[in-house]
């Protein structure tokens, strides 16, 4: 038959179920049904023949709103005890264990007006799972001699994030609003907050649960292999007992903001080092506009970044360094429209300034409501695009996020209501645009050199409040004209170009090297699996210049973040047609990633990598991003203690990837000069490695290869450089100290060699240990909220990492349990059975072999493939043959030995 080239089809799937119509992506082979059973609960199942896997979900529409005011954190505190044992399993933790062993995880989270709960695993344990999943919700133990524990580990994770600083702004937003609003109340809840009164905590967790966990306010999405009726039937059986009544969600009445909440100026002081200005207008709940967009509409003119934009005027000036619009909280009586701009030093001192110039460009924005349906259809033509060339994502992310709109969107729209755009509406988008006013808005200034007055409740953030001046309120207002050098959008010469599906040509199932000099290897596959109009472009440029010292790496990565910041003003509009670039360093020299449509991608590609060698970059950026680059490494030392330990690791195994103090204080005495040295000096001698991947033709690889190679004919062309790795030969230990924060440990275990069969066993080792070490250290003995262990390569060695981060613990004391934990874990294992041990290597069997979900996922693997010269593509592959012919007395023997005393490994401590 004769294939031809298929056009992108714009008119969308409707799919018949169950009564509605289900608008479906022309690219989604999957069937659907939705049902609403008779509890109420409303139910979406999805068909997916070509999985193994399956997913579950399920939302309710209640949150920390929800909370009693004297019993805060309550929603959250109901969210934890769920997974602590139902009536028919009561051994807390055993649906996670469960879950674990079929292959799949399992998580929650608790929001302002909603809880989510999900899980996936292997498809043939998905009528257990939900057996035990669905009792979460009809028969909860709630058992009261489990709440002690639960609130120690919520007091732990609120702990934790005291230090965050989105944590510690977001509660001086939640202070200076309506405290009516139950905006107001604290999230978390902690030691105190969750307090047994009079031993009654366990009752009111069931009291709550019994006016909350409403059938009628949960949406649930089951999505496997298994046939629509199969589901269907599931479905009904084990979730029809959910309690539920005719009741609607009470609305929230208060409004968030009083007149007196507008108009004021909170300058709040972060821990890490930030300077910030964030325009906040008030809106009311906006969702009901879904199907028009037209805030994001809004979002996408004021965040523009091309010429004569807020963006590019701003940075002319020296002020701002980013700019973003569109964020802000939301809820369903209330949104929050943010302009957010990261302000230069110099900027901070004008931020006034910024204010009135952004006001300048609303007044553009306003005065041409009438002439934006042209730019409102290329946005629309993208959404457009992105729905028809939707491509998998992770089932379990799919099936949480499907169960979130499902809230929010008609039941037609569940899976097309983010991608929904109708036609342009000017007077809907003129009311939105009557919110942007002075006296509508409040101010956000973030930066270290507040005078505080007030200290936040809970996460003690110092912060100023104060009235913004009513003249100026007035006189913004009377701003009704734009600067003469600002403009709106213009057509998006990107979008211009025709999406091809090309034919398929023959060929093998994995890259191909197209032939050329040494030192410069071009690898190319056409996709032949997902079939959609995308594609994506790795290309990584080494040099030995890049690893002299610990200064040219820290040029290095100045490089790379100078290149974007050079770049963004011309590139933005290919951005906006949904081709995304990247420029990031790794050790030993630059990648440029690109992907999205593949249409015009690689003449993106071409002109990115020209601008990598011809790039103007001036003093001024120099000395900018020089002064935030070094800002961003001290930063560093502020991160959480575990991460800041697994980036010492890191530093500690690979030399070239030095800890970040060393870097800031390497880059502190470069100067312009030397950075332009360094950069002419990088293209002399370089190893070049590229691979294309997606909807391209062979011809398309051979004309980029030649182009590539032309534009660097000047470099004298390389060997590859191989990255270096210390191996451990004996125990150490890294100790550091960090003001004000918690205790942790991190200890990592190295792979002797690089080894298939090693890797095997210690992907096999974390398999078996992590659920257990989480529930001993965590759940039991309550260390702290972060504890596990993970499956840790660097470098192509493999490893295993454990961790713990504690508020109340010493290093001493959890290295002490830590310690006894392997211990009894290395003789335990003699125990093992025959049937724990199949169970183990079935669900990491599972894991390894899954296939790849989507294109961006297969491109990934390819190229770390070809970064790591694993040129046959087989590491799945070998990874599956020793795991099979993995032994249970040989595993034994190698934990053991790694276990052992003498076995070199390294600890890590924190305070
Ligand atoms: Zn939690």
């Amino acid at each position: 038959m004769n294939s031809s080239s298929k056009f992108l089809n714009l008119d969308f799937t409707y799919y018949y179920s169950g009564g509605t119509l289900l608008k479906i992506s022309s690219n989604d082979n999957r069937t659907y049904k939705s049902l609403t059973l008779n509890n109420g609960l409303k139910v979406l199942l999805a068909h997916d023949i070509s999985s193994d896997k399956a997913a579950t979900s399920l939302t309710v529409n209640t949150g920390h709103f929800d909370d009693p005011k004297d019993r805060q954190g309550m929603a959250h505190f109901l969210e934890h005890m769920l997974f602590l044992g139902t009536e028919s399993m009561p051994e807390p933790g055993y649906f996670s264990q469960f879950i674990n062993q079929a292959g799949g995880q399992s998580n929650a989270w608790t929001g302002t007006e909603h809880s989510c709960y999900f899980f996936d695993c292997h498809q043939q344990h998905l009528f257990k799972a939900l057996q035990l999943f669905s009792d979460f919700f009809i028969s909860p133990l709630l058992d009261a001699s489990q709440t002690e524990n639960e609130r120690n580990a919520i007091d732990a994770e609120f702990k934790m994030k005291i230090k965050d600083d989105g944590r510690r702004i977001y509660q001086v937003h939640k202070e200076t609003t309506n405290p009516q609003h139950p905006f107001t109340k604290f999230s978390v809840g902690n030691q105190d907050t969750l307090a047994n009164k009079e031993d009654c905590i366990a009752e009111e967790v069931r009291a709550f649960f019994n006016h909350n966990y409403l059938a009628q306010w949960m949406t649930l999405v089951i999505v496997g292999p298994q046939s629509l009726d199969e589901l269907e039937i599931w479905a009904e059986r084990l979730f029809s007992h959910i309690k539920g009544s005719s009741a609607p969600k009470p609305p929230l009445t208060a409004p968030l903001y009083r007149k007196q909440d507008l108009g004021l100026l909170l300058q709040i002081t972060p821990r890490k080092h930030m300077q910030k200005l964030i325009i906040s207008f008030a809106m009311p709940c906006i969702k009901g506009l879904y199907k028009h967009k037209s805030l994001s509409f809004l979002a996408h003119l004021l965040g523009y970044e091309g010429e004569g934009s807020l963006y590019s005027i701003m940075k002319a000036q020296g002020w701002i360094n980013a700019l973003s619009a569109g964020g802000g909280v939301s809820g369903s009586n209330f949104k929050d429209f943010n302009i957010s701009f990261a302000l230069t030093d110099e900027g901070i001192n004008y931020y006034e300034d910024v204010v009135e110039m952004a006001f300048e460009y609303i007044a553009l924005v306003k005065s041409q409501l009438h002439n934006l349906a042209i730019l409102y259809k290329d946005k629309k033509t993208l959404l457009d695009i992105a729905f028809d060339n939707q491509e998998p994502s992770r089932l379990l992310d799919w099936a949480s996020s499907v169960s979130v709109n499902m809230h929010h969107y008609e039941s037609q729209d569940y899976l097309y209501g983010d991608y929904i755009m109708t036609e342009y509406n000017p007077t809907i988008f003129e009311q939105l645009c009557n919110f942007l006013t002075p006296h509508n808005m409040r101010l956000v200034l973030i930066h270290p050199e507040v005078t505080p007055e007030h200290t936040a409740k809970w996460y003690n953030t110092p912060y100023n409040v104060e009235k913004l001046p009513h003249d100026w309120l007035n006189a913004l207002a009377q701003i009704d004209s734009a600067l003469p050098e600002m403009r709106l959008p213009t057509i998006n010469p990107y979008l211009q170009v025709e999406n091809t599906l090309f034919d398929i040509e023959p060929t093998t199932n994995k890259p191909e090297l197209l032939k050329d000099k040494p030192g410069f290897s071009f690898w190319f596959k056409q996709d032949a699996t997902f079939r959609v109009t995308k594609g994506h472009f790795y290309i990584e440029i080494d040099s030995p210049v890049a690893v002299e010292s610990t200064k040219s790496m820290a040029l290095t990565r100045l490089f790379a973040d100078l290149l974007m910041d050079g770049m963004a003003e011309q590139f933005y509009p290919a951005e906006l047609a949904g081709l995304n670039y990247h420029i990031s360093s790794h050790q030993g020299g630059l990648t440029l990633h690109t992907a999205g449509l593949s249409g015009n991608q690689s003449i993106l590609a071409m002109e990115l990598l020209t601008a990598i060698l011809k790039q103007s970059i001036s003093a001024t950026r120099f000395a900018e991003y020089k002064k935030q680059l070094i800002r961003h490494w001290q930063n560093h030392s502020h991160n959480k203690p575990v991460s800041e330990l697994f980036g010492l690791l890191g530093a500690h195994l690979m030399p070239w990837n030095p800890d970040p103090v060393a870097l800031a204080s390497a880059l502190k005495t470069t100067c312009f000069n030397e950075f332009r040295r360094f950069r002419e000096a990088f293209f002399n001698s370089i190893y070049i490695k590229a691979f294309l991947h997606g909807n391209w033709q062979k011809h398309h690889a051979l004309t980029m290869q030649k182009e590539i190679r032309m534009l660097f004919s000047t470099s004298e062309i390389l060997e590859d450089l191989k990255r270096p790795l210390n191996v451990l030969n004996t125990s150490q230990h890294i100790e550091i100290t960090q003001p004000d924060a918690d205790h942790a440990i991190v200890e990592y275990f190295q792979a002797l060699n690089d080894s298939v069969v090693e890797k095997v066993s210690l992907m096999m080792l974390n398999q078996m240990i992590s659920q257990d070490y989480f529930d001993k250290l965590r759940t039991e003995l309550q260390l702290g909220y972060l504890v596990g262990c993970g499956y840790a390569p660097f470098n192509t060695r493999a490893g295993v990492a454990f961790y713990i981060q504690s508020p109340d613990n010493k290093p001493e004391t959890l290295c002490k349990h830590h310690h006894a934990f392997i211990l009894s874990f290395s003789k335990n294992i003699t125990q093992l059975t025959d049937s724990q041990w199949l169970e183990a290597k079935q669900a990491l069997r599972l894991q390894v072999a899954e296939k790849d979900k989507n294109l961006r996922l297969r491109a990934q693997r390819f190229w770390i493939a070809i970064t790591n010269d694993d040129f046959e593509f087989s590491m799945q592959k070998r990874l599956i043959t020793e795991l099979d012919n993995l032994e249970k007395p040989d595993f034994i023997a190698y934990i053991q030995r790694i276990f052992a005393n003498e076995y070199p490994h390294v600890t890590l401590r924190c305070n």
